[in-house]
Formats: C-alpha cells, structure tokens, sequence
C-alpha cells in the first residue's frame, strides 16, 4: 500500500556565521494513513525541522517527500493550490502566537477559516454552531469572542489547534503542541486527536518529549539524534526492546527540565 506520507533522504542545511549547519540528514520514514508517528529524541535533534520541512514552511536542501505518492507542492502558486495544500497538511507548533491574527477575535479567525475551505467541507461549514463546536472541542467554550491577547498561554494553544482541526486536514503535525497544557486539558486533546485518528483517518504527526503520548497515541516512531534517525520501528517494540543505546539513553533519561514521564493506563507496560 502507498504510504500517505514518505520520506526519503530528507536533509536541511542552513548557512551559520562560520560554517553550514545541518539541521537533519538523510531522515527516511513512511506514514500509513490513518496512523500516528512520533518523532523523539534531545532537544536539537533536528525534529522540528522535518516538520516544518514536511508541512511546506521550508524548502529542504536535499532528499523528497511524497503524499500519496506524489511530490508535495512546496511552493503552491495560486488561491485553489494554496487551500489544498492547508487542506493536507497543518501544522501546529508549541509557540502558536503568530497563527492568531491580535486583531481578530478566535470566533471571526476560526469562521474565516471555515469560509475559506468552504469548498472542501461543505456547504454551510462555516456556521457559529460550527465554530462553538470546534472551540468547545478544545476546552474553550464560549470564548468566540475573545482576541488573543485575553487569552493565557495554554488557551491560545488550543485555540491554534482549533484552527488546525477546523481544516479537516489529512495530515496533522504536532510540535510539541500539547507539552504546556494543563494535565486535563491534554488529555481532553489527546483523546480528541485519537478520535480523529480512528473515526477520520486523520495521520498524525508528533514531536514529542512525552513518551506517554507516544505510547498513548502512536503506532511508529523515529528516534532522532544530531539530526539523523539512530532507529525505528513500532512503539511496542522500540519502547520495549530498544536497539540503539542511544535509545535506551533516552528512555531512562529526563532530556529536558519539568519532563515527566507519565503512565498512562492501558498502554504497553513501561521498559
Ligand atoms: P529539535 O526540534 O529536535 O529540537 P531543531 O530541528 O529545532 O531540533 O534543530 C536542529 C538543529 O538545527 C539545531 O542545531 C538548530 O540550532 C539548527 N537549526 C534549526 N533551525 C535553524 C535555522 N533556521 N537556522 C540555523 N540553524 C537552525
């Protein structure tokens, strides 16, 4: 079966003061549809990278990647290529600040949106039930009328996955976008995430430090270290039986200040 995403020989390299950094390398991974991947690994590992190369932010420097098989359009010219390629794939980072337009308020950006794939998800989508649909979805009821700038840290995130869900997309990455959220609310998301995944066929992408989540929500993963993968394969055997020490490394440590690793019920029993 053609995987809904492939990657192949993925490399970003950008030019530093004094000499090239190499953000990744060679990165090859495929999504089924309808699955969720995890992409671990240390803090500079070159993970957000491969999303927001993967997402069409950034051209890579070298390597491919393919949505059903076909070259993603990394530069789509013109309104109706624009809005298929949105349609794709969404892309919700940890800091979602500059994806709220201040001026706005979450109702009128949300309702835009909808409007603006109105083609796509039918008519009559973009509707204030719809919209207080979407935002109760995310744990914020009622707050239609609010601009950014009222809302916290956490609210404003669920607000930029609001959006994102409001697409429809087929392909959701997700940068660390739960991370922040107090503990109910992530698990409100998380839920809400596998929902789409088993009801919609909705691929998921995460970057995450949370390998409750991982075992949580994802079939595959990919461990990235210095910007290349050091192993794959399915969650139940890479969290399990662990080949790469650097993945063993991983799973005994805390890479980042304020991680947690949280049990999670009915998951794979803990390495
Ligand atoms: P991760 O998401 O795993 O923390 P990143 O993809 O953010 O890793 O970064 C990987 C490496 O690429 C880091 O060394 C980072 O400093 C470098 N890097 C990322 N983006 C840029 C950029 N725009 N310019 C220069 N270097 C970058």
């Amino acid at each position: 079966m053609t995987a809904l995403l492939e990657v192949t020989g993925l490399t970003k390299r950008y030019a530093g003061r004094r000499e090239e950094v190499t953000a990744c390398e060679d990165i090859t991974f495929r999504v089924r549809r309808g699955d969720a991947l995890a992409l671990v690994g240390e803090s500079g590992a070159g993970k957000s990278t491969v999303v927001r190369l993967v997402a069409g932010l950034e051209q890579p420097t070298a390597g491919r990647i393919l949505l059903r098989g076909d070259p993603i359009d990394a530069r789509p010219r013109g309104r109706t290529a624009r809005l298929a390629r949105a349609a794709t794939v969404q892309i919700v980072h940890q800091d979602p600040y500059s994806c709220l337009d201040p001026r706005q308020t979450v109702g009128a950006g949300l309702a835009e949106l909808l409007r603006l794939h109105a083609r796509r998800l039918g008519p009559g989508a973009a509707t204030r039930t719809r919209v207080a649909d979407l935002l109760d979805t995310v744990g914020l009821p009622g707050l239609a009328d609010a601009r950014p700038a009222r809302l916290s840290g956490g609210q404003r995130q669920r607000a930029a996955i609001a959006r994102a869900l409001a697409v429809e997309p087929d392909i959701l990455l997700l940068d660390e976008a739960v991370a922040a959220l107090d503990v109910s609310v992530q698990a409100q998301i998380l839920n809400l995430l596998a929902d789409l995944r088993e009801h919609k066929g909705t691929t998921l992408v995460f970057v995450t430090h949370d390998l409750g989540v991982v075992r949580q929500l994802c079939q595959d993963t990919v461990v990235m270290r210095g910007g290349r993968v050091v192993e794959e394969g399915p969650v139940a055997r890479v969290l399990t039986a662990p080949r790469h020490p650097y993945t063993r490394t991983l799973l005994d440590s805390v890479p980042r200040p304020g991680w947690h690793p949280r049990r999670t019920s009915g998951t794979a029993a803990a390495p």
